[in-house]
């Protein structure tokens, strides 16, 4: 009893650091992964703690928050390898957006243009479509990296849903209407499934 009690237990992602970082760097080669035990994840706690008086503390900062840089991905070290996996392969893809709008040379080229149409186009909020595609391209890689990994239509569905009322909240500056949003997420899974269903291999490549 007490082996199978022990495999159930998820390993700690530091366990696979390998593993998780080839896997951001198969989307965008400049992502670094690292614990949150840094210098300046530490500053960054505390100009959170500053920025919100208080409302994120800098323990919680560190201890409850992913954080991305640019390139540079920050996790709290006791989260388990699953839980930074989903959170890895979206922002990775957020970096390689930015590498896109750096004309494909280096996400930190393209970080300005990416933060001008992340955060202010067509309008910086209620209507702020492309926003809510980025998060949805985004969400789409981790959903089919997911599926890859044997998650059910069903988990992809409940996440989709689950995702486009966030970015339609306050937490994104209420990037949509949350119905709109959520028909536009709730589609875009659904194709991704379909996808998923009739070709695995091809799925998991794109
Ligand atoms: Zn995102």
């Amino acid at each position: 009893m007490q082996g199978a009690a022990t495999a159930r237990v998820e390993r700690g992602w530091l366990d696979e650091r390998s593993r998780l970082e080839a896997l951001a760097r198969a989307i965008e080669p400049s992502v670094r992964i690292e614990t949150k035990d840094g210098w300046i994840w530490r500053a960054l706690g505390r100009l959170a703690a500053i920025a919100t008086f208080g409302g994120i503390s800098k323990r919680r900062f560190l201890e409850d928050f992913a954080t991305t840089l640019g390139p540079l991905q920050g996790y709290p070290a006791a989260w388990s390898a699953g839980r930074v996996e989903m959170i890895l392969v979206h922002e990775a893809r957020h970096t390689y957006q930015a590498r896109l709008c750096g004309f494909g040379l280096h996400p930190w080229l393209g970080i300005p243009i990416f933060a001008v149409l992340y955060l202010a186009l067509p309008v910086p909020l209620g209507f702020a479509w492309l926003r809510l595609l980025f998060e949805l391209d985004a969400d789409r890689a981790a959903w089919r990296h997911a599926l890859a990994r044997g998650a059910s239509p069903h988990e992809i569905r409940a996440r989709a849903r689950a995702f486009a009322a966030v970015v339609c909240s306050g937490s994104y500056g209420w990037a949509m209407p949350r119905g709109i949003g959520e028909r536009v997420f709730e589609r875009a899974a659904e194709r991704v499934i379909t996808e998923f269903e009739s070709d695995p291999d091809a799925s998991a490549r794109a």
